[in-house]
């Protein structure tokens, strides 16, 4: 890898361990400022959910976001959390709390990816 790849890779890292929320690649980029292009953020986003560092997160909105990993291994992601989207100010959460999922016997999860969408703290108060 390049002096320039491995900055790009250490700056999108920077961005999402900065945020508290699951970020979308459009967010990666407006905070580089456009220096790095699209598919760069992709592949690196990309290279980084195989090495567990960050999950994906697909919204009920379709779109994707990018979340840093608490406890994850190379190849092998471990969550049992839920996401909220708040439809109000369109943050992306990872919920720390720990979802006990009631499974068929027999079934063990591994990686759970579910979204909830509403109104988030914040903008519950707001609305008032
Ligand atoms: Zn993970
Ligand atoms: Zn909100
Ligand atoms: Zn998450």
């Amino acid at each position: 890898m390049s002096v320039r790849q491995t900055k790009t890779k250490s700056l999108i890292l920077e961005s999402l361990q900065k945020s508290k929320q699951a970020i979308s690649h459009e967010t990666i980029q407006h905070e580089l400022e456009g220096h790095v292009d699209r598919a760069t953020i992709y592949r690196v986003l990309n290279r980084f959910c195989e090495e567990g560092i960050v999950h994906r997160v697909v919204g009920d909105d379709g779109k994707q976001y990018f979340a840093i990993c608490l406890n994850c291994a190379e190849q092998h992601h471990q969550h049992n959390h839920f996401h909220f989207r708040c439809i109000s100010c369109g943050k992306v959460e990872c919920l720390q709390q720990e979802i006990a999922l009631n499974l068929p016997k027999g079934y063990k999860a591994q990686n759970f990816n579910g979204v909830v969408s509403g109104y988030c703290d914040l903008c519950t108060r707001t609305d008032k």
